[in-house]
């Protein structure tokens, strides 16, 4: 481990060496597992206390196991060239989170965890459902990241490298904000999950007749639309409007997969975006909603089985690299004026969220990749 920290850097790459990639992942245990600092078990849903939490999984088991090979997937850091950790996610560890305790996971989430409810439409039950335990799972990894980041500030050497700093605690800052406003979406959903409340519209709902090769279950704002207008606020932390998302699962099931967006009744944001996007052909459709994902999530799980020249793709190398800056100043430009900096920043972003683009990268929702099942 370098003395500026920087291998625990949220945004940036990961480990140069296999020493410290050693050390990076030792540190990572140790600072996650410390006990000690950790508050008492508080269930999130029926705010209990004491009571053991389950290991609960975001995208449900089931549809994990479709495409798993020897009971094991990979993550995107199979396109990073200095990974964080290893690029295998055993089943039992595949985006799991520890914020819930075993009744109310079994209780809370029957609908979307049950295989036949994909033959039609999903219920508004199941739309809420998805949009919980997505809120809470993300709730979950800005903690552990929080903890990583005030361990970094609390032990880099002062004096060291003052800019880095200056760089950790913006990230803490915008990690907070993270953390506080998916409980606050997460509690908001809660509060309606058993009436009859409606929250969510489906904007996209497709079942494909083969199996996609990765599974997602995420939420995330859409940047631009296809005439490069900005949609939604991502300058400003104190402006962003928490119903700008939009949850997107793409769910591999035995023979079929389905896909779902969604996004909140009353936010018209992102209609046209979806409008448009449903006048183009199934092809272009599914090319558009993979360079989505490339584009804006990190937590996607893929199979084994995915080919090599996949792996080695430069344009999705840089796209599973790069992150999405929520209002982020990037270090480089932070010295110009407001006006100026804000011009460079739109500029730069839009260049690299151009939903034009979609083609560059290769559609791994397109049937030519469909997973053979005799293969797993
Ligand atoms: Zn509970």
């Amino acid at each position: 481990m370098n003395k500026y920290f920087k291998t625990l850097n949220i945004n940036g790459l990961g480990p140069l060496t296999q020493e410290d990639f050693i050390e990076l992942n030792k540190i990572c245990s140790k600072v996650l597992s410390n006990k000690s600092s950790s508050k008492k078990n508080r269930c999130f849903i029926c705010k209990k206390q004491n009571k053991p939490y389950c290991n609960s999984h975001t995208i449900p088991q089931f549809i994990l196991k479709n495409i798993a090979k020897n009971g094991e997937l990979l993550t995107t850091q199979i396109f990073n060239k200095t990974p964080f950790s290893k690029p295998i996610s055993g089943l039992n560890n595949t985006q799991t989170f520890h914020k819930i305790c075993t009744d109310c996971d079994k209780k809370t989430f029957k609908d979307y965890e049950n295989p036949d409810a994909y033959d039609k439409i999903p219920s508004q039950n199941i739309l809420k459902q998805i949009a919980l335990k997505s809120y809470i799972s993300r709730s979950y990894k800005h903690q552990k990241e929080l903890k990583l980041g005030y361990y970094a500030k609390n032990n880099i050497q002062q004096n060291a490298d003052y800019l880095r700093l200056v760089q950790l605690e913006y990230e803490l800052n915008v990690c907070n904000y993270n953390y506080q406003s998916n409980n606050k979406k997460a509690n908001f959903v809660l509060k309606n999950i058993n009436n009859d409340e409606v929250l969510f519209k489906i904007q996209y709902f497709k079942t494909l007749d083969y199996v996609v090769p990765y599974a997602l279950q995420s939420h995330f704002i859409i940047l631009f639309d296809f005439n490069d207008e900005p949609l939604a606020n991502t300058f400003d932390i104190s402006d962003i409007n928490a119903k700008d998302d939009i949850i997107l699962c793409i769910f591999p099931l035995k023979t079929k997969s389905i896909i779902i967006a969604f996004d909140y009744l009353g936010n018209s944001l992102y209609d046209n975006f979806f409008t448009t996007l449903n006048t183009l052909t199934l092809d272009e459709q599914l090319s558009i909603i993979n360079y989505l994902v490339f584009l804006y999530c990190e937590d996607i799980y893929f199979n084994n089985n995915i080919d090599d020249k996949i792996k080695k793709d430069e344009n999705l190398i840089k796209f599973a690299n790069s992150q999405q800056k929520v209002g982020a100043k990037s270090f480089d430009v932070l010295f110009l004026s407001e006006k100026k900096y804000e011009e460079e920043r739109l500029k730069e972003i839009l260049n690299s969220h151009n939903i034009n683009n979609y083609k560059t990268i290769p559609n791994l929702l397109g049937k030519k990749y469909a997973i053979n099942a005799r293969c797993l």
